[in-house]
């Protein structure tokens, strides 16, 4: 069997979803598990939603009504006919995203409200694809993935259970999928008390991950409005081109340093069981796009990625001490405690440096938390980081042009670059 997975872009507006739907309708055998991401933009849409309900603010019954209405246009245009037949579990979702905005017993904890109305996204346009799918004749059943991705309930960011997962899937899912084509969400999971939860932004590929290795799948296909993975985004950098074959391993390191087109946690389970990942284009379902396997054979081109929004954080002692063994350990024990990920590290006599997403002021408990311990911190804002796979491929003059370099480091074959602007 396949797992495909389509994103958001590809099911943006009527023609997406049927250009999706010609793509699924090729496989004749319905040995295909469907993974699907909210239409266009519109779990950024439900997230506006999330902030102004959470505040209890006016805004929200009409972020509300402009969420639904553009699905109602949308099942307009791919339903001319006895819509109702097609359509009543997705007008049957708009109500239940209704009560679940007017709930005000919900409104505690912003993490988990985010989970359950931000989930919508993904049941929703399911619930489209599949109906549309089926008033074409292509016979297919929808599954709701929660009963099968089981998670942690750290809200926003939920951790699979890989046993219960895999357990499940091999007793529910695997007889389902042998014999069906199915349609079901990316992105969202089961918490501990049965409540939703999702695997953080952009987790739909990671969940085509999850369903490809428990399922024993041959291969999974990611489907984007681009032609594969490019060795740098050709809006940043001149001269791209289309990797064809990529490693496992090169394919984590690009995808961890900021390379958008797999999410990072995508590669892990595929790696293990040595299940081919392609990402493919939608639009040229032709062209052979990349590969992503065991292939032994280093890059053969230069890949250049350009990631923004990041911080440094310069760690000292008060009295400008050696930075020992001991300081060492709390720091990595903060870091970890206050999931702060740092993803370059440099260490001189008196200094430790560390660079880390700038993402809605997540440092801040960590530098309270080390300023208290008596370590001087320093953070250093509006920096970008610049990472080159076979790092001879770029001149120190090319990689000014994106500012000062500020901290470099090699290892292997990559080098680092933290710029400020
Ligand atoms: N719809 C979710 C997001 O946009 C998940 C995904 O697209 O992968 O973040
Ligand atoms: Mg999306």
């Amino acid at each position: 069997m396949k797992i495909y997975k389509f994103g958001g872009a590809s099911v943006k507006d009527a023609a997406g979803v049927r250009n999706v739907a010609s793509i699924i309708a090729k496989e004749k055998n319905n040995d295909v598990l469907v993974v699907i991401s909210a239409m266009g933009k519109s779990t950024n849409a439900l997230e506006t939603l999330v902030n102004a309900a959470f505040k209890n603010d006016k805004s929200a019954s009409s972020i509300l009504k402009d969420f639904i209405e553009s699905h109602n246009q949308l099942l307009d245009e791919l339903f001319e006919e006895n819509s109702f037949i097609w359509t009543n579990e997705v007008r049957n979702l708009f109500l239940e995203l209704e009560c679940l905005i007017d709930n005000e017993n919900l409104k505690d904890d912003y993490d988990f409200l985010y989970d359950q109305i931000v989930s919508f996204g993904e049941l929703i346009s399911t619930r489209i694809v599949s109906a549309y799918l089926l008033s074409q004749n292509i016979q297919n059943q929808w599954l709701d993935a929660r009963n099968f991705i089981i998670t942690d309930s750290r809200y926003r960011d939920a951790k699979v259970q890989w046993e219960e997962t895999e357990r499940v899937v091999t007793n529910r899912l695997k007889p389902l999928a042998a014999k069906n084509l199915i349609i079901t969400q990316g992105f969202i999971g089961k918490g501990e008390s049965g409540e939703t939860t999702t695997l953080g932004r952009e987790g739909s590929d990671y969940s085509a991950a999850i369903f490809g290795k428990l399922l024993g799948a041959e291969s999974v296909t990611i489907w984007k409005d681009v032609a594969g993975v490019m060795n740098a985004d050709p809006k940043k950098f001149d001269n791209t081109v289309l990797i064809s074959e990529l490693s496992y391993n090169d394919a984590i390191e690009l995808a961890y340093y900021g390379a958008s087109v797999i999410h990072p946690k995508t590669i892990q389970p595929l790696k293990a069981a040595n299940i081919p990942l392609y990402v493919k284009s939608f639009l040229n379902i032709d062209q052979p796009g990349t590969k992503v396997s065991e292939f032994s054979k280093p890059l053969s081109v230069a890949c250049k990625i350009h990631k923004s929004n990041q911080l440094m954080l310069e760690i000292s002692t008060k009295d400008f001490n050696f930075i020992v063994e001991e300081h060492l350990k709390q720091i990595f024990e903060a870091l970890s405690n206050f999931k702060v990920r740092a993803h370059i590290m440099q260490n001189s006599a008196i200094h430790f440096r560390c660079v880390v997403d700038d993402k809605e002021n997540k440092h801040l408990p960590l530098v309270n938390y080390l300023t208290e311990m008596g370590l001087n911190i320093n953070v250093i804002e509006n920096l970008e980081l610049l990472s080159i796979y076979q790092p001879e491929a770029i001149s120190t003059e090319e990689v000014s042009k994106f500012g000062k370099i500020i901290m470099q480091q090699n290892m292997g074959n990559a080098a680092h670059f933290v710029v400020s602007k």
